[in-house]
């Protein structure tokens, strides 16, 4: 890119906000976005996406999964991925997703004019990132990765019944055969992936700064742990004698925000949630003889998230013992950390700090497209301020003035990306 000027930059920017709210003219009501994967507005907005690069000679093309390719191709196979989702939730945002999307589009363009690209440029548009629909969230790009388990989606129905088959062979992709997005992804000589995204949280907006470098997904730990005393009276029983479950879950509830503020490194954005509180029975008069409570614990590094587990659960044992009660944990669900790539995560700060004068750091909570691509090549995301934190409802919303800012950082990301996989 010979002109990565900050007056282009700017111009780009007002290109793709122009285009996100073309798109959202096109595919909202006033209830918000309405490109709920494989249904009609959804494959509007995809038809109104292949009109906007057929203008620059270029046409989408679907891999066995249903997301949809547009490459421009370069001097040099060696390719970079920039990808998005244009699916929303029901009643979704102008932005979750099509922000992605419509910056890539912009990439695209940007390098379309000039002489070929010294490296390929691809735009992937993920299909069902949210699902929302069927319930499995990452659809086309876990595909892709190759970690999606087809037979566990088989039965899935939409709140109509509609199987979830029936609706990906209506748009031409077929269950069986959907893993083979694997393959044409790893024929791919994919350099580097990148993403925008809103943040949908309320970090930057409290630091006020219209973009950040997201160091990666965070890992999840959940748990529902079961204390068993006795119950007993609670005029009758002194407080030496009782066998509280309830006060033993307590105290390991308070216990794991002190654990993770130990390990809330800056940036690291450690967290934990007791979210369910059961208590058995349940009565005024009763000392609880069994307490069961949920434990999330969220870490961006696997070690810390591994010790805050083990420390949780020594401390739990702990605390029962001392109120002499048993404790069991059953696990609920995990999910590996995936931390982003650190030649990118560079490139992306350098690019933050160039166009915004700071370059704050945040790792992302909800999971993204990108954690997917991981294993599979060098990844980094750039998330874009997110008013009020909002985000999967009509309010949400970046103001233009913070959009344009973020926007114009990725741009020279992509840039930056662009000129190092050329030189490597
Ligand atoms: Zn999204």
């Amino acid at each position: 890119m010979d002109d990565n000027s900050a007056d282009s930059l700017r111009r780009s920017a007002r290109n793709v906000i122009e285009e996100l709210r073309e798109l959202a003219k096109l595919t909202s009501n006033p209830q918000g976005a309405q490109r709920l994967a494989w249904g009609p507005v959804w494959k509007q907005a995809r038809a109104w996406l292949k009109d906007k690069v057929s203008a620059l000679g270029l046409s989408p093309e679907a891999d066995a999964a249903g997301n949809n390719w547009i490459t421009l191709p370069g001097e040099s196979s060696r390719t970079v991925i920039v990808g998005g989702h244009l699916d929303s939730v029901p009643n979704g945002g102008w932005l979750d997703g099509s922000l992605g999307v419509l910056v890539a589009l912009e990439a695209l363009r940007r390098y379309g004019q000039g002489p070929k690209p010294p490296v390929t440029l691809r735009l992937v548009d993920w299909a069902d990132e949210e699902g929302a629909r069927f319930g499995r969230s990452l659809l086309g790009s876990s595909a892709a990765a190759g970690r999606l388990n087809v037979g566990e989606i088989r039965e899935l129905r939409d709140a109509d019944g509609i199987r979830l088959e029936d609706a990906l062979r209506d748009h031409g992709v077929m269950l069986d055969t959907m893993l083979n997005a694997r393959q044409q992804l790893a024929r791919i000589d994919a350099k580097a992936y990148l993403e925008m995204h809103i943040e949908q949280g309320p970090v930057l907006e409290s630091i006020n700064r219209s973009a950040g470098v997201v160091l990666g997904t965070f890992g999840l730990e959940r748990n529902m742990v079961r204390f068993v005393g006795q119950a007993a009276h609670s005029g009758s029983t002194p407080i030496a004698m009782r066998r509280d479950a309830f006060l033993a879950a307590a105290a390991t509830a308070l216990e794991c925000r002190e654990i993770a503020r130990r390990h809330s490194a800056p940036n690291a954005g450690v967290v934990c949630t007791v979210g369910v509180v059961k208590v058995e029975p349940g009565i005024v008069t009763a000392v609880p003889g069994v307490a069961e409570i949920s434990i999330d614990q969220r870490a961006l590094d696997p070690n810390v998230l591994a010790s805050m587990h083990r420390e949780a659960q020594d401390a739990s044992r702990r605390f029962a013992a001392e109120n002499g009660v048993s404790v069991e944990w059953r696990p609920l669900f995990r999910i590996e950390p995936r931390p982003f790539d650190p030649h990118l995560l560079a490139l992306c700060e350098e690019s933050v700090r160039e166009m915004t004068g700071d370059a704050p750091k945040l790792p992302s909570g909800p999971l993204h497209d990108a954690a997917e691509m991981v294993p599979h090549m060098p990844v980094v995301m750039m998330f874009a301020y997110s008013a009020k934190g909002l985000s999967h409802c009509k309010e949400e919303d970046t103001p233009e003035e913070h959009l344009e800012k973020a926007i114009g950082a990725f741009l020279l990301l992509v840039d930056k990306t662009m000129a190092s996989v050329a030189r490597a």
